[in-house]
């Protein structure tokens, strides 16, 4: 496919991501992302109607192919929940086009799914891992798992042949106690860590600047003990800048949506397990494409819906952040829509 077939939106970015959640659902309770007081016991997660099937997520991909999109990443929630997720997987390696399938995962049914889940065609793994010390890790995870089980989950995966990286989100007072620690545990391993700058999505993490850790901080810190030099992008909208250590310790990213954000290069679109698009992280409102999809909509009319979303897209939430513009509103959650 020329490039000249993607469709570009109104800053000439081209739709190359797709993130699909699966599933609202998590058996994590992190506090900065899920906390158990508003995700609790009453909580009313989508009934599983609502929930895009299998044969609809892959009609919907299908299409995106068509227009360009080469990515696709399977997000939650926690992904894994969704029954059979390796069915999906294998349907949609076998569309034309699609080059590369990844997950996010916090790891944890991985021992159980990772070979599964590889020879579906799943080629990486990203990991949620945001300590290493059990203490700290039970308590951010809301649910007292200690770091063994995601541990023994980044084996599995390692072992069916995945391609894992571990992402660390970065919450100040919270884990960037773990910040060294971590580092020091991955490095000169086959895994590479990338660390998260908090981020302000969603309406209930508490987020405001002083809970940030910069990716100057971050990289200052390890750099103080484990010397690292900037490593060029692999390629174009690369999300993590890349840093390497001086005596040849592997490498580490560092994800900087807040003090360094990079909306120019933003190619995602996500769709949510009950069907809505967004083209922003920080979106306030989804696109429904379930309803005309339910009322056997035909591809083209599907077409033209996503030619209409994606070409009038102007967003840029995290630059206008950094331009200091107001930018109160009443977000999505990470949970629902994935990372
Ligand atoms: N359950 C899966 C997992 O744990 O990876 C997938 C969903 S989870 C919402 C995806 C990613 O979003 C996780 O790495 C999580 O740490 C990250 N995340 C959630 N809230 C965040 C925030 N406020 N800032 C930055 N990353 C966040």
């Amino acid at each position: 496919m020329t490039d000249t077939q993607y469709i570009r939106d109104r800053l000439n970015r081209p739709m190359k991501d797709l993130r699909i959640s699966v599933i609202d659902q998590c058996n994590f309770r992190c506090t900065y992302c899920m906390p158990a007081e508003i995700f609790g016991e009453d909580y009313r997660f989508l009934p599983f109607k609502e929930l895009l099937s299998f044969d609809e997520i892959v009609r919907l991909t299908e299409i995106f192919a068509k227009f360009g999109t080469e990515k696709i990443r399977i997000t939650g929630g926690e992904p894994l929940l969704r029954k059979n997720l390796n069915q999906l997987i294998k349907r949609l390696y076998a569309i034309d086009g699609i080059k590369d399938i990844a997950i996010t995962t916090n790891g944890v049914f991985l021992t159980k799914q990772a070979k599964k889940l590889k020879e579906a065609g799943l080629d990486r793994v990203n990991l949620s891992l945001d300590a290493i010390e059990d203490d700290v890790f039970k308590e951010i995870n809301g649910r007292g798992v200690k770091t063994k089980p995601v541990l023994k989950g980044i084996e599995a995966a390692q072992e069916a042949g995945l391609q894992v990286k571990i992402n660390m989100v970065v919450k100040k007072g919270l884990n960037d106690s773990q910040i060294l620690p971590m580092a020091r545990y991955f490095k000169d391993s086959d895994v590479i860590l990338r660390f998260i700058e908090f981020m302000d999505v969603g309406n209930h993490n508490g987020w405001n600047m002083d809970t940030v850790v910069s990716k100057q901080e971050i990289v200052d810190r390890i750099s103080g003990e484990m010397p690292l030099e900037p490593v060029e992008q692999n390629y174009y909208g690369e999300v993590a800048s890349r840093y390497r250590y001086l005596d040849g310790g592997g490498e580490i990213g560092v994800i900087s949506s807040v003090t360094d954000s990079f909306c120019g290069s933003c190619t995602r679109i996500r769709l949510s397990a009950d069907g809505k698009l967004y083209t922003c992280l920080f979106a306030t409102e989804g696109y429904d494409i379930k309803t005309p999809l339910r009322e056997n909509a035909s591809d083209h009319q599907l077409i033209l819906e996503l030619i209409k979303l994606w070409s009038g897209r102007t967003d840029r939430y995290s630059d206008e952040r950094a331009e200091g513009k107001p930018l109160k509103r009443e977000k999505i959650e990470m949970s629902y829509i994935g990372g």
